[in-house]
């Protein structure tokens, strides 16, 4: 099972280590052999988390995530960072295609299609969010949306390299609304259909109050959480209640 903690441009340097004390305080290492937690902080907090894992002998429970990277590995691109850099810092993975990018940032497929394959390039974990909006759920047109996104992985289908999924339905993301455990199911179901090897987490409005039946079901590899990481007794909660 996989958590992944996507704290988005939230949490300055003190809001972080006040995060950490207590959120190692309040779990019980021993008890989370199964379950690796992935941070992702914003850029610069990479280095600080990365010494608070090391300080505290984390280092197989926790990885560090990050939640971009730039589509070449380097050149003349002020202000944007690259897995090569991303990699010296001992990121193990990479948010791609996370709606906010696709919606805010314009993003497009052959874009992700070129940021996982530099995550590959250096070792590290493409982590796809695909899902559908509002509209494209009404109109019942989902799986098509979501076949055309998840698609892109079938130009790395020979490659033996982990790549993780993530469906995050649109109009589930920080709204407090989820799919039914049935909807969620019947998404998972599809894409693991065509990919059966790859894991496959959930996002959208997880919460202690959902987290653990929605986690529990058969086609689910683990969790993206947003809002509910933010808060260290909120996230250690959602991750004790995981049977
Ligand atoms: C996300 O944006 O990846 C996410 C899952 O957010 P939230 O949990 O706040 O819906």
């Amino acid at each position: 099972m996989i958590i992944i903690a996507n704290w988005k441009m939230n949490k300055d340097f003190k809001d972080l280590e006040r995060f950490m004390d207590s959120f190692i305080s309040l779990q019980s290492w021993e008890a989370i052999s199964d379950l690796k937690i992935f941070f992702s902080p914003s850029f610069p907090l990479i280095n600080e988390v990365r010494n608070i894992i090391n300080y505290n002998s984390l280092n197989s429970k926790i990885r560090i995530c990050a939640q971009n990277c730039h589509h070449e590995i380097d050149g003349a691109f002020t202000g944007e960072v690259s897995v090569k850099v991303l990699d010296s810092l001992g990121v193990s993975s990479v948010i791609i295609g996370h709606s906010e990018r696709r919606n805010y940032f314009n993003e497009t497929n052959d874009i992700i299609e070129k940021k996982i394959s530099n995550c590959i390039k250096y070792d590290m974990i493409p982590i796809l969010c695909f899902g559908e909006n509002l509209n494209e759920r009404k109109k019942g047109n989902y799986l098509n949306v979501i076949e055309s996104q998840v698609n892109i992985l079938n130009s790395f289908k020979k490659i033996d390299h982990e790549i993780i999924l993530a469906y995050e339905p649109v109009w589930a993301i920080g709204s407090g609304l989820t799919p039914s455990l049935d909807e969620i199911n019947e998404v998972h179901l599809f894409v693991k259909n065509k990919f059966p090897k790859l894991k496959i987490l959930y996002g959208g409005s997880l919460n202690l109050n959902n987290a653990n039946d929605i986690l529990s079901l058969n086609n689910i590899d683990g969790g993206l959480i947003g809002g509910a990481s933010l808060d260290p007794y909120s996230f250690s909660s959602i991750i004790r209640s995981i049977k």
